[in-house]
């Protein structure tokens, strides 16, 4: 089962507990009795997964059996136990998670699970910083060093990359060709056989020459394992690295954790990198390698590109696994694109929610031209909260959903610019009715879409509401119609959501240092 099936298959054991009468042990063991087939069926290791059920099954059976929870109503119980399964799957792929907080290079407070890159490793800016990669042939080494090479030049580290594999007739013409295309500098040899003399002279040059970012790839492949691992002590001896990264196959399966343990104790590698997580991968096996080892997975490879490198992070990795989106994937996106009047007119908006401002139709209007200009759209669809499901009628297919998402375009440009700075509430009305108002479906998505939140404010029932004359006008005005207008609103509710809880205090502006 691939990845993203594994997303459709807990989503779907999340419908089906909304879809009983009451939320009670009978349905909670089904709701985990599927969510753990699925783990396992992905090749989570299943010793994780078995604690995975009988934690969540604690947490919730302590919650709902808690006389202060008494009066909690069945959408409230549900929300409880969607939580839970949502931060143990959290944890599963982040080693830090035990913490509530945890702390970054400078200092600043980051949520748990929303800790990237920067918090595990942060080169020094005017000094050498060795990063030294190990792993299988075939495991995505090479493709991934070239790949965190443009990374960190594209954030103005000067970076070179060594090639110290002589076991492999090619490997060096490999990065060569690599390093070449992105215009990063190489240092390898045709003649040298010694591997840890070439890293040694290799990393010696580059701080000769004032580089700040180090890569050396080792070799993945040997007559006989002991061999690499020596091999791999002693180009760590040699250039004593700042950091080492281990990469791991997605494909890997239940063997992940036994081969990421045994480099653990040959190399002592602080991150991982799981490559080709765009294919047809499982992805369980190695996500079970985080647990096994307590190191946190740095980046993912996206694909054969150079800039198929995403940088990781457990809670919003888990809730676009979950079609919720992973706004501060998008967010990362943008500001390394710097378009529509770049990173400035971007951090702005940031500030402006994070001091408490409306995330306005203009604000999303503005994200959606961004991200049309992006492109793949089938890529960077699910990032944002609910379009990857929108989008997924589209069949991964990115002319369909570029066209789609045209549409959204053409919703915004019929609209008057009061109506572009407001908060969209000005386009419904609540139906008005005698009885007391019922769950509606809008409140079940509401609630889906924090499920990752922190507020513990009840939830007053929300009346169900109908589209304004001002939402027809918008439809014939855009030559489309009021469900997809309604549709629209939906949507950007939702980022609206997700935005807010990036930008507020211990969130995203924080990571990026700019919460103030
Ligand atoms: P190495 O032997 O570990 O250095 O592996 P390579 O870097 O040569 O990669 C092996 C193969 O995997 C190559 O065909 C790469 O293009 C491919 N590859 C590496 N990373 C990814 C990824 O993230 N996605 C996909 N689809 N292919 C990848």
């Amino acid at each position: 089962m691939v990845l993203s099936d594994l997303g459709r298959r807990i989503n779907s054991a999340f419908q089906d507990l909304s879809k009983v009468p009451t939320v009670d042990a009978a349905s909670i063991d089904q709701l985990l009795k599927s969510v753990c087939n699925a783990l396992i069926e992905a090749d989570v290791n299943v010793k994780l997964v078995a604690n995975l059920r009988s934690q969540v099954k604690a947490q919730v059976t302590a919650l709902l059996n808690d006389k202060a929870n008494a009066n909690w109503t069945d959408a409230q119980r549900r929300q409880r136990v969607q939580k839970a399964v949502f931060d143990h799957l959290v944890a599963l792929v982040d080693p830090q998670h035990g913490q509530t907080k945890t702390e970054d290079d400078s200092g600043a407070v980051v949520a748990a699970g929303n800790a990237g890159p920067g918090d595990i490793f942060k080169p020094k800016k005017g000094k050498p910083n060795v990063i030294m990669f190990v792993g299988l042939q075939g495991s995505g080494k090479t493709t991934s060093c070239t790949k965190l090479a443009l990374y960190y030049q594209k954030r103005g580290f000067k970076t070179g990359l060594v090639c110290a594999d002589t076991f492999r007739a090619g490997a060096f013409d490999q990065l060569k060709q690599n390093a070449s295309k992105i215009n990063v500098p190489f240092y390898g040899s045709y003649t040298e056989t010694d591997p840890v003399a070439i890293s040694a002279a290799g990393v010696a040059s580059f701080k000769q020459n004032r580089f700040e970012v180090i890569i050396v790839d080792t070799s993945g492949r040997h007559k006989q394992e002991q061999e690499l691992f020596d091999e791999m002590r002693e180009i760590d001896a040699a250039v004593t690295p700042d950091l080492t990264i281990m990469v791991l196959d997605a494909n890997i399966g239940q063997a992940a954790e036994a081969q990421s343990r045994a480099f653990k104790e040959a190399a002592g590698y602080g991150a991982i990198i799981v490559t080709k997580l765009d294919g047809h991968a499982k992805g369980g096996g190695a996500i079970s390698a985080v647990a096994a080892t307590s190191t946190p997975i740095m980046f993912i490879g996206t694909g054969e590109h150079a800039a198929d490198l995403e940088p990781f992070r457990a809670q919003p990795f888990i809730s676009k696994l979950l079609g919720m989106g992973d706004i501060s994937g998008l967010m990362d996106k943008m500001e390394e694109m710097q378009m529509n009047g770049g990173q400035e007119r971007q951090q702005e908006m940031l500030k402006k929610i994070g001091e408490g401002g409306v995330f306005s139709i203009r604000d999303w209007r503005e994200q959606l031209s961004n991200i049309m200009g992006m492109g793949p759209l089938s890529k960077i669809a699910g990032m944002i909260p609910g379009m990857g499901q929108m989008l997924s009628g589209a069949g991964g297919d990115d002319e369909a959903a570029g066209s789609k998402m045209k549409r959204m375009m053409f919703i915004t440009d019929a609209m008057t610019a009061e109506e572009l700075d407001s908060d969209g509430r000005m386009f419904t009305a609540p139906i008005r009715s005698k009885k007391p108002p019922a769950e509606s479906k809008e409140l079940a998505i509401a609630e889906s879409s924090t499920a990752a939140g922190k507020s513990k404010k009840k939830k007053k029932p929300q009346p169900k509401m109908r589209m304004t004359a001002r939402a027809r006008r918008v439809a014939r005005g855009s030559g489309t119609s009021v469900r997809e207008v309604e549709e629209f609103l939906m949507q950007y509710r939702m980022v609206g959501g997700m935005v807010k809880r990036f930008g507020g205090k211990d969130g995203f502006l924080r990571q990026m240092g700019m919460g103030g």
